[in-house]
């Protein structure tokens, strides 16, 4: 849109109704991307018109767990958002041709995320996702300029290492002075068909994060939820299933749904 005036971000104005959340991590693997598509969906379950942004540019995934199989349509000057289980999405990586890596760099990557929070077509949502690439980098900064009123979504888990760089990661929103709205600890545990729990990656770190961020903030942060290791999640993630969906009363369906429900 070369030249002309840039468009208004609808989600910054005051009057705004939709809920901006960021989820964020310190690292990659943690699982942010699965926990950004099932909330998602778990929140569409509710009633919710949701909207979820990739913003993950090096690592986009979110088309692919949801089972996104239409590109974005053009009409008139807006983008309009492919709609998969109920969500409607955009994603990097619907712009990239073929599978080749992105290497765009800082003042492209804010560009992209500015046009797909205004120039995408998203009407009246309830609830817009922003799915952000792991670490304390310059997207979440740059959402903070867009849109200051978003929300962060600290996810981790329970290893002290991860629960430390989850913590820098957090710790972006006092300087942004945004709110962090709490810490979701994954792959808490793995429940054994004796129904004893095998804590995998060790435990703590989810609440460390929040006994952590609680105090840098200055205000409570919550942990929000534990979602244990579950086949049932990684195989919907891979078959563009979500696991809310495709197995809501299994161990990871029950605390997404839940934690879903509690924001
Ligand atoms: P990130 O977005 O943090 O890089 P992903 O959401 O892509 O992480 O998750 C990394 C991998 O781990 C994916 O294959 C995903 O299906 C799997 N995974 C994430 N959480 C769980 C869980 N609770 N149980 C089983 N597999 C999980």
């Amino acid at each position: 849109r070369g030249g002309q005036a840039e468009r208004e971000i609808p989600f910054a104005r005051p009057d705004s109704l939709t809920r901006v959340y960021a989820v964020a991590s310190g690292k990659g693997g943690v699982g942010k991307s699965s926990v950004t598509s099932n909330l998602a969906v778990a929140l569409a379950d509710q009633g919710l018109t949701v909207g979820v942004v990739d913003a993950d540019i090096y690592g986009f995934s979110i088309p692919r767990m949801l089972g996104v199989d239409r590109a974005p349509t053009q009409v008139d000057d807006m983008i309009m958002p492919p709609e998969a289980q109920g969500v409607r999405v955009i994603s990097v990586g619907m712009f990239v041709p073929g599978n080749q890596p992105v290497v765009w760099r800082g003042p492209m990557l804010h560009r992209a995320l500015q046009q797909f929070l205004s120039d995408v077509f998203w009407g009246d949502l309830d609830v817009l996702l922003l799915d952000l690439p792991p670490g304390t980098g310059d997207v979440a900064i740059s959402v903070a300029q867009l849109i200051p009123g978003t929300e962060i979504i600290v996810v981790t888990t329970p290893q002290q290492a991860a629960a430390e760089v989850a913590e820098r990661a957090g710790s972006i929103a006092a300087q942004t002075h945004q709110r962090v709205v709490g810490v979701i600890e994954n792959m808490s545990w793995l429940e054994l068909p004796d129904g004893s729990r095998q804590e995998i990656f060790g435990s703590g770190g989810g609440q460390h994060v929040a006994d952590s961020l609680s105090r840098l903030m200055g205000h409570e942060v919550p942990l929000l939820g534990q979602i244990p290791l579950d086949v049932a999640l990684r195989e919907g993630s891979d078959a563009g299933d979500p696991v809310v969906r495709s197995a809501p009363d299994g161990p990871a369906g029950v605390a997404l749904r839940g934690i879903a429900r509690g924001l």
